[in-house]
């Protein structure tokens, strides 16, 4: 069904018979209370950033239709607390494997909005459809403890249980797995929820939610609200003394914001927040995986992760080699849409993105730093920009500052293992590292005095449903994913029987 006006635009795109298709079935509407609704008469507009052109329009949530979804989620909360968690298991792994009949529509679906390869979205698929699973596997095991108190006068009895309605908001840049690292495990745990995706790629998680009813998850649950004006719906519902918590994954100058706007009510509150993660290459690194790490780390999702790499510090003895090395593997990538043949490197999500590589490389060179490939915007439609390589890139760049979010690759030297952690560590951000030796010794002190919250160790991807994913500093608070991921989402309760 559709409840927005779609018109066909004048920009209209030459989308294949297939995609054509796929965008069809996606609804169009808000969803709250199991039903989907017409938002603002002034539409999203959901476009390719490979093209520029817009591929869907869709309704628009107002501020009191934010409110309209708490209100369903409040409702619904009693209930789905009460549904006995191997109910609630069953309903996510039905929603995992459903997830991976219908594992064409979403990889293509996150491609056409959000410009990944389709081989990469296909991975999305993958890891975002673990958090299913997984969360599946702990909802029928939320425990809790029971003992003597010290003074052996009473029993003290500690359970879990649900934190209460939630607030998810998530970004663009992975729009399946950053929904379902939150929803499946506020669902796990007995939570409803309402979900505002990024304005830029809302559509994944539109057909999501339809994906979710398909699986059994009963109405006002799960209710979504895309919107164009995100801080005028967030502000009332996290101003509403319903809400129990929100959980952000998003820029660190959004989140502070809004742990800012959550103080007021003492929400509890997760933070996936900005990256900026030091790349360590030592001279005693096996430099061929070094490199494969580097590539992985870099150029997944063409550079637009919180996990990418940012800041290469290669030991000065290796660094020309391990520059020359990566320059020839980033030479074979191929930049396209990423429907197409071969391509490894998708668009940039948008102009704004692309002006700003352009701006981080001119600074570097201004400074110092040489290209050794890429550099360019290239001529045509959409927002891509070439894969780049960057080396002698000097301190005090604003590439070495920021979050790049791009397929640039910016190297600069150390002399010892001192300075390398000094500069790793010269950050607001602590999110996750990355360190090549094949010293263990260097290894574990690396783990030890690296400020991140995750590290991969001779290896450029750490991610797993099964583990904790989160940052310290002001990469954020708390942790998505493994044992932890279901606490986020419960909270804790003590009660003392006297003997
Ligand atoms: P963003 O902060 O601009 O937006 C994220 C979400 O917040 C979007 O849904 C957006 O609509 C919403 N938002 C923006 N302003 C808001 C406001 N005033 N009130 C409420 N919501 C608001 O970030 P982005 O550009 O979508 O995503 C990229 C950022 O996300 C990067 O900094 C990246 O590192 C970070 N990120 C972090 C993780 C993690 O797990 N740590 C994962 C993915 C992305």
């Amino acid at each position: 069904m559709s409840v927005v006006d779609t018109t066909p635009a004048s920009t209209a795109p030459a989308l294949t018979a297939r995609e054509e298709e796929l965008l069809a079935r996606v609804p169009d509407g808000l969803f709250i209370g199991g039903r989907w609704e017409a938002g603002s008469a002034d539409p999203i507009e959901v476009s390719d950033p490979a093209t520029g052109r817009v591929i869907k329009r869709i309704a628009n949530a107002r501020p009191e239709d934010g409110i309209r979804a708490l209100d369903a989620a409040a409702e619904a909360a009693e209930a789905w607390a009460a549904t006995p968690p191997r109910t609630r298991a069953e309903i996510l792994r039905r929603a995992f494997d459903l997830l991976q009949e219908r594992r064409d529509d979403f990889a293509l679906l996150m491609t056409l909005e959000m410009g990944k390869p389709l081989a990469e979205a296909n991975g999305e698929v993958t890891y975002g459809g673990e958090f299913l699973r997984w969360f599946s596997e702990e909802a029928v095991r939320i425990g809790g403890r029971f003992g003597q108190n010290p003074e052996g006068t009473g029993t003290m009895v500690v359970s879990q249980r649900p934190v209460g309605p939630c607030y998810l908001i998530t970004p663009w840049n992975f729009p399946l797995a950053m929904a379902t690292r939150k929803i499946a495990p506020a669902l796990a745990a007995g939570c409803t929820v309402v979900v505002k995706p990024a304005e830029l790629t809302p559509l994944t998680t539109l057909l999501f939610v339809q994906l979710l009813t398909d699986a059994g998850v009963p109405a006002g649950v799960v209710n979504v609200v895309p919107t164009s004006n995100a801080g005028a719906l967030s502000e009332p519902i996290i101003a509403d003394p319903r809400l129990r918590k929100l959980s952000f994954t998003g820029s660190t100058p959004v989140g502070r914001r809004l742990l800012a706007q959550a103080g007021q009510n003492v929400l509890r509150t997760s933070m996936e927040l900005g990256g900026n993660a030091p790349f360590v290459v030592f001279e005693d690194a096996d430099l061929e995986k070094a490199v494969e790490g580097a590539m992985l780390a870099k150029f997944r999702n063409i550079g637009q992760a919180c996990t990418a790499a940012n800041r290469f510090l290669v030991h000065e003895s290796i660094a020309e080699d391990f520059a020359a090395r990566v320059t020839a593997k980033v030479k074979a990538l191929k930049l396209g849409r990423g429907t197409g043949d071969g391509v490894t490197i998708g668009p940039l999500i948008d102009d704004r993105a692309v002006a700003s590589m352009g701006a981080l490389i001119g600074d570097a060179v201004a400074r110092g730093a040489r290209i050794l490939s890429g550099g360019n915007a290239p001529d045509g439609d959409g927002y891509f920009f070439e894969p780049t390589v960057l080396v002698d890139v000097q301190p005090g760049s604003d590439i070495l500052r920021e979050e790049i979010f791009g397929p640039v690759l910016a190297i600069s030297t150390f002399a010892t293992e001192e300075e390398a952690l000094a500069r790793a560590n010269e950050t607001e951000f602590g999110l996750v590292g990355y360190v090549f030796t094949s010293d263990l010794a260097r290894g574990h002190r690396m783990i030890d005095r690296l400020d991140t919250g995750m590290m991969g160790l001779n290896t450029g991807l750490v991610s797993n449903a099964a583990a904790p994913f989160g940052g310290v500093k002001q990469s954020g608070l708390g942790r998505e994913g493994g044992a932890e991921g279901i606490h986020e989402y419960l909270t804790t309760k003590y009660t003392l029987i006297p003997a």
